[in-house]
């Protein structure tokens, strides 16, 4: 069956709001290192899945052993009411590098439960149903985190059972006071902080969740020190950080293990999926011991830290580790970073490159000015699709390309990739 009548039934039988890249979309058969393979036999240079799924990488041997000795017990799962021991281990290792005090662990199947189960422990334990978070933020697709996700392309339902209130400090390239130097854009998010909780709550807020880094928002940094000066404010209230690090996580941005260390803060828990599976569906919370047991009712998820995604999980943190891929991403990360801003320097369709580590957002705008140009971005994907490149697309308005490969990504691969880059901006411009 060809890729077309794939694409014919998956039509007829799928919702039509879930998303396909692609004028042609693939189904992608084969994977190995950074590559995979679509069912036409084409090969492609992987720079999305690292955040999606495969943080490190594909068909990695000592990921793929510890799932099939998993697999050889014949123990895929049976009930998260009876011990699993990898998922103690697992839990130990994500509590300790945490860096939360007393720090415990609940696992999902993904990141948005892993939000859902952070709001319930953040409102029950402050006896609130208030949230705070950042316009232009993603946080997952059930009724609770599309309720607090600031971007209306994502957030299907406007019925959500947490009341939200929306504080700057996520777009910085184009928030109203985004062009002031970083200690004066700090203060000026700051006092919207502080005027948003006097103004649109009543002071008894239990929670600002918030993506160090915001993903689908379009890979948007903030200047380092922004959540310092928010937990300030945030602990005169009581008010819990939440740090949503399903994107972040596991050393991708380079400099940090999490995101939210490069603001110097703690928070009072995260949340993590996506690339600790390399593949597998796992994701979870790490919170503050009291916050985690603030729950008196019972609580278990079905699957959530099962055998099979647990030893999975755990041999994927011990591969990154070992290897210090944090360190790789740093390096490579610069290195593309910095190939990008040559290539807007001369090409003036892009207007921003930012980034950190292997998470870099490349926003595409009109010729010569700010607008935002979903049109260029949409013809970027096709174009770096055509030369054998995977790259993803996001931000408020469709317009910025997402670069984000496995951690285990070469110096050789990151340049062929720079290469593809540039013949396909310099096609799109012309
Ligand atoms: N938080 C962030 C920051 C995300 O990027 C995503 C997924 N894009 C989620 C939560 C939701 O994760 P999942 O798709 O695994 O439910």
């Amino acid at each position: 069956m060809s890729e077309a009548e794939l694409l014919a039934r998956h039509r007829a039988v799928l919702p039509q709001w879930l998303a396909l890249y692609y004028d042609e979309p693939i189904e992608i058969v084969r994977a190995q290192g950074r590559r995979v393979t679509d069912a036409e036999g084409n090969t492609y240079l992987d720079f999305f899945a690292g955040i999606l799924t495969n943080a490190i990488g594909y068909d990695i041997a000592e990921i793929s052993d510890a799932i099939r000795a998993q697999l050889d017990t014949g123990v895929l799962h049976t009930s998260t009411l009876y011990l699993i021991r990898r998922q103690v281990e697992l839990a130990e290792r994500i509590a300790e590098l945490s860096g939360i005090p007393e720090a415990k662990v609940f696992f999902t199947n993904s990141g948005t439960e892993a939000n859902e189960t952070a709001l319930m422990l953040a409102t029950q334990y402050r006896r609130s149903n208030q949230v705070l978070a950042l316009r232009n933020s993603y946080h997952g697709r059930a009724f609770g985190t599309i309720g607090i996700t600031g971007n209306r392309g994502w957030a299907a339902s406007s019925l959500s059972p947490v009341k939200v209130s929306y504080v700057h400090g996520g777009y910085r390239y184009r928030d109203p006071f985004g062009s002031l130097p970083d200690a004066d854009y700090i203060k000026a998010c700051t006092d919207d902080l502080r005027d948003v909780l006097q103004t649109t709550t009543a002071g008894d807020v239990a929670a600002l969740i918030a993506e160090p880094i915001q993903g689908v928002g379009g890979f948007n940094v903030p200047p380092d020190g922004l959540f310092a000066a928010f937990k300030e404010v945030l602990d005169s209230y009581g008010i819990l950080l939440i740090s949503d690090e399903v994107q972040t996580g596991w050393g991708r941005t380079g400099e940090h293990f999490w995101g939210i260390q490069a603001h110097g803060v703690t928070p009072d828990a995260m949340t993590f999926a996506k690339g600790l599976g390399n593949g597998l569906a796992i994701g979870g919370v790490v919170a503050r011991g009291d916050l985690m047991d603030c729950l008196t009712a019972n609580s278990i998820s079905t699957f959530g830290g099962n055998p099979v995604a647990t030893a999975g999980a755990k041999a994927t943190l011990d591969y990154l580790l070992d290897r210090d891929l944090q360190g790789n991403a740093e390096k490579l990360g610069h290195h593309l970073i910095a190939g990008l801003r040559d290539l807007g320097e001369r090409y003036d369709i892009i207007g921003d490159v930012r980034g950190k580590g292997l998470m870099i957002g490349v926003e595409l705008v009109e010729s010569g000015g700010k607008d935002p140009s979903p049109p260029n971005a949409a013809a970027l994907l096709e174009e770096t699709k055509a030369r054998g490149l995977l790259v993803g697309k996001g931000g408020l308005h469709g317009n910025v390309l997402r670069l984000a490969p496995p951690m285990t990504l070469t110096g050789e691969e990151a340049d062929e990739a720079l290469e593809i880059l540039e013949a396909s901006v310099a096609e799109v411009a012309r």
